[in-house]
């Protein structure tokens, strides 16, 4: 239960492969809301032409 408690308020989890990872990097969605995305995630962000924080 504690560590399902800190994946949900502490971890940073991206948004494309919902994997919580201490190197996400950050991004805006195209509403503009803050997202963070996963190393392995990122060439997906870019992609989608995801502006960068
Ligand atoms: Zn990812």
């Amino acid at each position: 239960m504690f560590r399902k408690l800190r994946t949900l308020f502490g971890g940073r989890r991206c948004e494309f492969c919902g994997k919580a990872s201490s190197e996400a990097q950050r991004y805006e969605d195209e509403t503009g809301r803050p997202i963070h995305v996963c190393f392995q995630c990122v060439p997906y962000a870019e992609r989608r032409g995801y502006p960068k924080r």
